[in-house]
């Protein structure tokens, strides 16, 4: 069967025929259209051995914070997984929304993901001027982990149970300050809900990520944050920070002794952190089915599974490690964060 192109190709050569001779024009039109064929060839060969070369995977918050450990566990196995090295590369700012309109925005072969968490579903209703469509400009390789909180505190700060915590917050106010790793961050988020469920105000002081947010926090220099297990469970061990809940319903197997916001009167607080991995729209098919296949085997990989239970951290059922299940999750976080987000009047821009 003839191919498409080469039939152009042939169409081009027939006008010779019908048009008065200008034969370097359309030489020059026939060699662009074999360069057209040449390259479509190539790519097909080329999205059958994907990848080639080396995968970046992008982390939207600071090296060494949650996100990062979780993107660098991820890529290693991944990397495994492909035959090449998956590297991560660290683009900060805006609560995570500087890195995904990069993706958004980057070549669409494959040699580009995301690995972002609920911040995704929160942005498009936090900044109203954002420059991409977390619906639209992506496809989606399936979901990652689900990441439980903690809320920690730096370790001189005159409160030692979850309920002292309460009532510190509401009688300091705003002068105690929250650190949180921009507006859309799950820090923030939950930083967020937690004023609410206290029903106090406190200072908001944004960083870049959650790892140097707790550099702060170990130094004094802010009072407390919400912070993921994936970060914080080794500094809590270590006694760097004081902590007074964990946000899941139930406890974490590395913090047993740590109750649950919901244990400690804060009725209904529930703040887990879903991840997804993501590619630039309209990425070919068999290059988002090779890295689905390498994203599932990496969820599969005993040394991701140990380092992530760990930290409290468990992989998402087979089900949901995949692009319709990214996508449906995406969806229904979308509309639920644009609702309490309309109601609560807060953007970021
Ligand atoms: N994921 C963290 C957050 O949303 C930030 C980080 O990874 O640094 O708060």
């Amino acid at each position: 069967m003839r191919n498409p192109l080469t039939t152009l190709i042939a169409r081009a050569a027939e006008v010779t025929t019908t048009v008065p001779p200008r034969p370097a024009f359309l030489r020059h039109c026939v060699l662009a259209l074999v360069a057209a064929v040449a390259a479509a060839g190539s790519f097909s060969a080329h999205a059958q051995a994907f990848p080639t070369k080396p995968v970046t995977l992008v982390i939207p918050f600071a090296a060494g914070g949650p996100t990062d450990l979780l993107g660098r566990a991820l890529a290693q196995s991944m990397g495994a997984s492909l035959g090449q090295a998956v590297i991560v590369e660290n683009r900060v700012g805006a609560g995570g929304t500087v890195a995904s309109a990069y993706v958004a925005r980057a070549t669409k072969d494959g040699y580009t993901l995301l690995l972002h968490h609920i911040g995704m579903s929160t942005a498009p209703s936090l900044y109203r001027k954002l420059s991409f469509d977390p619906l639209k400009d992506f496809e989606y390789l399936g979901q990652v982990a689900d990441v439980p909180m903690t809320v920690i505190g730096r370790p001189n700060l005159p409160a030692n149970t979850p309920q002292e915590l309460i009532a510190y917050l509401q009688r300091e106010g705003k002068a105690v300050n929250l650190s949180h790793a921009g507006l859309g961050a799950a820090s923030q988020l939950c930083g967020m809900l937690l004023q609410q469920a206290v029903g106090a105000e406190s200072t908001t002081v944004p960083f870049q990520g959650t790892a140097p947010a707790l550099t702060a926090l170990i130094g004094g220099q802010v009072d407390l944050m919400c912070d993921q297990s994936m970060q914080t469970v080794q500094h809590i061990k270590a006694g760097k920070v004081k902590l007074y809940g964990v946000t899941t319903r139930e406890r974490l197997k590395p913090l047993p002794d740590a109750p649950t916001l919901r244990e400690a009167g804060l009725k209904d607080f529930e703040v887990v952190v879903w991840h997804g991995l993501y590619a630039p729209k309209a990425t070919p098919a068999p290059v988002l089915a090779a890295l689905n296949t390498a994203l599932k085997a990496a969820l599969k990989d005993p040394a991701l599974i140990k380092r992530l239970d760990d930290v409290g951290v468990q992989v998402v059922k087979e089900g949901l490690q995949t692009p319709e299940a990214l996508h449906a999750q995406l969806s229904a976080e979308v509309n639920r964060w644009g609702a309490l987000i309309r109601q609560a009047g807060t953007y970021a821009d």
